[in-house]
């Protein structure tokens, strides 16, 4: 069958690729896939279940339940005093990887420029160009813990530019951006009128400070389209629950997108996403703590073995240098799996600038993960080019 020139162009998704090798391999340790460690906390699971048990197998109404809209809408203003109408401005969305679909297709026309700071997740660049826009990356630098300077931003401006995918705490590095930082951006982003579609899904494992949204400052809320999720603070990424909020008519657009291709996100899921948001939080809060000691843990013993690596600010990844192994991070990922049976993402995955680093995932036991680098340690030791 003719593939459409669209389709082909795209490439497979590099995390994938990798971990089809892992498939089948006995004893690997894997450090790779972006999903917490955890199950989904059982008051959870059993608000699905009970729903299913009272015959809540319907459709609900393309815009999501009401009840979910108005528990995210009471999150947003506790959490970050953002006001968001449960009515008009919030769409539920399967995953926020649909969100971000949605956003991208409601908001270009063809050729407009969407400007993406990398290293980034990988469905950035290809869930544009769908779209129809032309991806236009921002090389960050190590120096700048890979965040969007105001300098890189300013010089990737122009006439063209329709939006900006910000994404904080950062897949792949961790890295996230102040109140300071975020200010400068909003200025920039006004000045340009640049749309900001804000990815944040991993905004409730923030360890260092608090997270603010870029949808708070001022200025920023009309011009924001605000993502988020229930896959990664509640461990929820098989219930494939997400959501959006907005201006009304970008909500409005997405829902008429989402009304013809996905109709509505999976009722049993939506009323377990309720019950995270009513009772999920001192659940969060423990999975958070895990990381964190996780965390500290892995970027010191990364450093203590010449991997650079600096500390994150949320999200459960590290992002280390393997510039002076001499491997790339291709030839490193595959040695580290073939000879040590340890799968890590190679850097490049996540964009050309990733090219001398490594993702690890720290959403793994602590027990695997002392394996783990003892297993790294000792690939340093026997294969350093
Ligand atoms: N955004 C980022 C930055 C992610 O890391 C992920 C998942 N790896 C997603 C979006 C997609 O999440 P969801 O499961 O909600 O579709």
């Amino acid at each position: 069958m003719k593939i459409s020139k669209r389709a082909e162009k795209i490439p497979p998704s590099g995390i994938r690729k990798f971990f089809d090798l892992v498939i089948g391999m006995k004893d690997v340790i894997s450090l790779g896939v972006g999903e917490p460690d955890f199950t989904t906390p059982w008051g959870i699971c059993e608000s699905a279940i009970y729903s299913l048990e009272k015959g809540y197998t319907s459709y609900t109404s393309n815009k999501g339940l009401y009840q979910l809209r108005y528990q995210i809408s009471r999150y947003l203003r506790h959490k970050y005093s953002l006001e968001y109408d449960p009515e008009e401005e919030i769409l539920i969305t399967v995953g926020t990887s649909e969100g971000l679909d949605l956003a991208l297709r409601s908001i270009i026309d063809p050729n407009d420029k969407i400007l993406i700071p990398q290293p980034s997740y990988v469905s950035y660049g290809p869930v544009s160009f769908l779209a129809g826009a032309r991806p236009i990356i921002i090389e960050t630098k190590q120096e700048n813990n890979f965040k969007l300077t105001p300098k890189l931003l300013r010089s990737a401006c122009s006439k063209d530019v329709k939006a900006l995918i910000l994404n904080y705490p950062s897949n792949p590095t961790g890295a996230s951006y102040s109140k300071r930082e975020l200010s400068e951006i909003c200025k920039i982003a006004i000045k340009h009128n640049l749309i900001v579609i804000s990815d944040e899904i991993y905004g409730d494992l923030t360890y260092n400070f608090i997270h603010t949204p870029i949808a708070q400052f001022k200025g920023m809320k009309s011009r924001t389209i605000y993502l988020n999720g229930f896959s990664k603070a509640f461990a929820m990424t098989g219930w494939r629950i997400g959501f959006a909020c907005g201006p009304k008519e970008v909500i409005s657009a997405m829902t008429k997108i989402h009304q013809y291709t996905m109709l509505c996100a999976p009722i049993m899921s939506q009323i377990a996403a309720c019950e995270a948001l009513k009772n999920g939080e001192s659940s969060v809060l423990s999975m958070k703590k895990q990381y964190r000691i996780r965390r500290d843990f892995v970027v010191d013993r990364l450093n203590e073995m010449g991997l650079e690596c600096i500390l994150p600010d949320g999200a459960f990844y590290v992002f280390p240098s393997i510039k002076n192994t001499g491997y790339d991070s291709i030839s490193f990922a595959e040695r580290l799996l073939k000879t040590q049976k340890v799968a890590v993402v190679p850097g490049l995955a996540f964009g050309k600038v990733g090219r001398e680093y490594i993702r690890i995932s720290y959403a793994s036991s602590l027990e695997n993960l002392k394996e783990a680098l003892v297993r790294i340690e000792r690939f340093l030791k026997k294969s350093i080019l």
